[in-house]
């Protein structure tokens, strides 16, 4: 068979398929599907606020628009959890204190631009996993999906007025999960220890006894190995300048830190207003610049309150 003649063949025997296929559909249910397909096709002709209109009428409880998700989210009451920095706040007493220039002002260039100089780890900041293992992820390379995560308070503020020098057991935790149930995975732990409402004294912050040792609240890692090996969270913050409790960061000692950091988790170091959040069911949103290849930076974080 010539290619011509097999191609009318092949056309002959498919129109010979399609009729067999419609031919039993009745004209009525064809016509009934018309103004249906042509429905669909509705929305490109509409304008824009009435295509928003109509997806938010579309949307169902069980599956919200972004926008309603929005409309939901301001509804809700905000807190900052972060301190304004400014030359001479609480920092690591090894770091440079921050400067700021005014490169451009008003009164001769009718507009402002000044230059900060100042240590990434300044403020309340975000630690990056590089900051203390080289080849680890930087602050640019934190992905922008773990900055908006659930909230989880883990409260010691009591233990904490009693006893400064108070680290985080698994009791405090147990006692968490007992009022709440398991602590989900992929969220972000804060320690709460009040420690937040030293700032901005440094001498109260490091609380340094006449011997020198300082004597502020931190972490355990007991306590981190179960958040991190077991529920498997993305990253915590506290109050205070170090992971470590005082009594250990006196000695140099930096394990607890070293333990997140070096497992490519980041932590939100110097948080403020803890106490205004619930220990269960808040988001926190925790952002901050891209600084290329940069172990830390100023942080903004902030929680949205169920
Ligand atoms: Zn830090």
């Amino acid at each position: 068979m010539r290619s011509k003649d097999r191609s009318n063949g092949y056309e002959k025997s498919f129109r010979r398929i399609l009729i067999a296929c419609i031919r039993p559909i009745p004209i009525a249910v064809l016509l009934l599907l018309l103004p249906l397909s042509m429905g669909l096709n509705a929305p490109s002709d509409l304008g824009i606020g009435q295509k928003a209109e109509s997806l938010k009428n579309n949307s169902s409880t069980e599956n919200p628009s972004l926008w309603q998700v929005l409309d939901i989210l301001k509804s809700k009451d905000y807190v900052d959890l972060t301190h304004s920095f400014k030359p001479g706040i609480p920092h690591w007493e090894g770091f440079p204190n921050e400067t700021v220039e005014t490169v451009f002002n008003f009164s001769t260039s009718g507009f402002l631009a000044q230059k900060f100089i100042l240590v990434g780890q300044w403020g309340t900041h975000v630690d990056a996993p590089v900051h203390f293992h080289q080849g680890k992820r930087t602050v640019d390379q934190i992905d922008v999906k773990e900055m908006v995560l659930p909230l989880v308070v883990l409260d010691i503020h009591q233990k904490v007025s009693v006893n400064p020098d108070y680290t985080i057991n698994m009791d405090d935790v147990k006692a968490w999960e007992s009022r709440y149930g398991k602590i989900p995975e992929g969220c972000f732990v804060a320690l709460r220890t009040d420690w937040s409402k030293r700032w901005p004294n440094q001498t109260a912050m490091l609380n340094r006894d006449r011997n020198g040792t300082f004597h502020y609240p931190g972490w355990s890692m007991e306590v981190l190995r179960y958040l991190y090996e077991n529920r498997k969270i993305t990253a915590s913050g506290h109050e205070t300048t170090d992971t470590d409790p005082g009594f250990q960061t006196a000695k140099d000692n930096y394990t607890l830190e070293s333990y997140i950091l070096g497992r490519d988790h980041f932590q939100i170091e110097l948080l403020a207003s803890l106490d205004k959040v619930p220990e269960y069911g808040a988001l926190i949103v925790v952002a901050f610049p891209k600084p290329e290849g940069g172990s830390g930076f100023p942080a903004r974080a902030f929680a949205i309150l169920p």
